[in-house]
C-alpha cells in the first residue's frame, strides 16, 4: 500500500492527515486520490465505512486555490451525513482553512443565510434545502470547481433525481465531479454519463460483501414473540453500542418504549418523524456514549460513521438486501468485529433468501439458549434449503 505522501497529496493536508491518526491509505483512497488530484473525474463504487469521505476531500481540499466565491459542492442524501462530511472536511482542512458551510433542512434559514453571507468555500448540502437557497438567490454556483455527488443510489431512492439534476445544471461545465453511488442500476448510470466527463471508476472488493469482520445470525421465531424474542437478545447480548433497525417509524417507537424497561439499556431512536434537534441529540448521544441503543429506521443505516458499534440487530428481515449489507456495514467498520443479529419470521422467509443470494453467503440460524420458544417450523433443522446457488455475478474490473 502507498503512503499518503505517495499519492501526491501537499504539505498542509499530509499534516492534517498525521492529526486524525490514520496510518496508511484505505484502498479506495489510494485508488482515487491520485486520479483526483489529475483532475480526472471519479465514479466510485464502495462499501460503507472505506474512507470515502477522506478518498474524495483530501483532494479536494488540496487543490482549492483562496477564492471569495464557492468552490466546492458536496450532496448528501441526508442531514447526518451531511453533518458528518462536515466535520471531517473541517479537520481534513485544518492546516489550510476553509470555510465550510452546512445546509440542510429541518432547521431555520437564518444562521444558514448569515453563513452563506460570509463567502463560503465549501457548501455540504442535502438537495432540497439548497434549492431553496439557490431559488432565494442566496448562493450561486457559478464557480464551482469541484462537485460531489454522494449515496447517488440513496438521493435517488429518496426522490431527489430532479433537483440534483437542477443542481448540476447550475454549477459550471468545466467542474471536476466525484460521483460515489453503492450500486449504479440503470438510471444513476444515465445520471453518471450525463453529470461526468470520462470518468475513472473506482471499485473496491465485491460491491455485494459486508464487512468481513461482521459475524452474522438469523434468530428464527414465531411472529407472536418477535418482540419478546428482541427484549430477551438485548438483554443476553453483552454489547457496548447496539443499533437495531426497524422497517417503520411505529416499530421503532413501539421497540424503544419497551427498551426503556430493560436494566442497563439507555435507547435512543432516530427517525425522520423525530424533530431534527431531538435527531441530532440522539445521533451525539449515540456516539458519545450517552445512549447504548439507538433504534433507527432506514435513514440512519447509509453511510454514518459511528465507531465502536459492536451489535446490529434487524427487527426485520430488510425488503432489499442491499439494505441488508447497507444497515450491517454499522458494525464490523474500520476492521474491529461485530455481530449482526436478524429476528426472522416466516414470512420473511423469501427475503432472508435474497439476503443469502445477496451476499453469497448462508447465515447461520440460532436459537437464544433459555428462551421459551413457542413451537414454530421455522425452528426445525435447516428448514429453509437454500436454493442452488447463482454463479457469482461478473466482477467489475478493478484498477
Ligand atoms: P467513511 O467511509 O468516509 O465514512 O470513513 C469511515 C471511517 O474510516 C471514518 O471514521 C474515517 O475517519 C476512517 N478513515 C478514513 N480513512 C482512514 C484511513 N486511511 N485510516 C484509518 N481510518 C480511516
Amino acid at each position: 500500500m502507498p503512503s499518503f505522501e505517495d499519492l501526491g497529496l501537499s504539505g498542509p493536508v499530509l499534516r492534517a492527515i498525521a492529526r486524525t491518526g490514520y496510518t496508511e491509505p484505505t484502498p479506495i483512497q489510494a485508488q482515487a486520490i491520485p486520479e483526483a488530484l489529475q483532475g480526472r473525474d471519479i465514479v466510485g463504487a464502495s462499501q460503507t465505512g472505506t474512507g470515502k469521505t477522506a478518498a474524495f476531500g483530501l483532494p479536494i481540499i488540496c487543490q482549492m486555490q483562496p477564492s471569495t466565491r464557492v468552490q466546492c459542492l458536496v450532496l448528501e442524501p441526508t442531514r447526518e451525513l451531511a453533518a458528518q462530511v462536515e466535520d471531517q472536511m473541517n479537520v481534513f482542512s485544518y492546516y489550510k482553512p476553509l470555510n465550510v458551510v452546512l445546509l440542510h433542512g429541518g432547521v431555520g434559514y437564518g444562521h444558514q443565510i448569515e453563513a452563506l453571507e460570509g463567502k463560503p468555500d465549501v457548501i455540504i448540502a442535502t438537495p432540497g434545502r439548497l434549492l431553496d437557497h439557490l431559488e432565494k438567490g442566496n448562493l450561486d454556483l457559478s464557480e464551482v470547481k469541484f462537485l460531489v455527488l454522494d449515496e447517488v443510489d440513496r438521493m435517488l431512492d429518496m426522490g431527489f433525481l430532479p433537483d440534483v439534476k437542477r443542481i448540476i445544471d447550475q454549477c459550471p461545465s468545466g467542474r471536476q465531479t466525484q460521483f460515489f453511488s453503492a450500486t449504479m442500476p440503470g438510471a444513476i448510470q444515465t445520471l453518471a454519463n450525463w453529470a461526468l466527463k470520462d470518468p475513472i471508476a473506482v471499485e473496491i472488493g465485491e460491491r455485494r460483501s459486508p464487512a468481513e469482520t461482521v459475524s452474522h445470525a438469523f434468530y428464527p421465531v414465531g411472529m407472536d414473540q418477535r418482540d419478546e424474542l428482541i427484549v430477551a437478545l438485548v438483554e443476553k447480548t453483552g454489547f457496548e453500542s447496539m443499533m437495531i433497525f426497524t422497517r417503520t417509524k411505529k416499530e421503532a417507537d413501539s421497540l424503544l418504549a419497551r427498551l426503556q424497561d430493560i436494566e442497563g439499556t439507555r435507547p435512543t431512536a432516530l427517525h425522520s418523524d423525530i424533530k431534527q434537534s431531538d435527531r441530532t441529540k440522539a445521533l451525539q448521544g449515540f456516539r458519545d456514549g450517552t445512549f447504548n441503543i439507538i433504534v433507527a429506521t432506514d435513514i440512519a443505516a447509509r453511510g454514518l460513521d459511528i465507531s465502536g458499534v459492536t451489535h446490529v440487530i434487524n427487527y426485520r428481515v430488510p425488503e432489499n438486501p442491499e439494505d441488508y449489507v447497507h444497515r450491517i456495514g454499522r458494525t464490523g467498520r474500520a476492521q474491529q468485529e461485530g455481530d449482526a443479529f436478524t429476528i426472522l419470521t416466516a414470512d420473511e422467509l423469501e427475503n432472508a433468501r435474497s439476503v443469502e443470494h445477496f451476499i453469497e453467503q448462508k447465515i447461520e440460524r440460532r436459537k437464544l439458549e433459555g428462551f421459551d420458544y413457542n413451537y414454530t417450523a421455522l425452528l426445525e433443522d435447516n428448514p429453509t434449503p437454500l436454493r442452488k446457488k447463482r454463479p457469482p455475478a461478473p466482477k467489475r474490473r478493478k484498477r
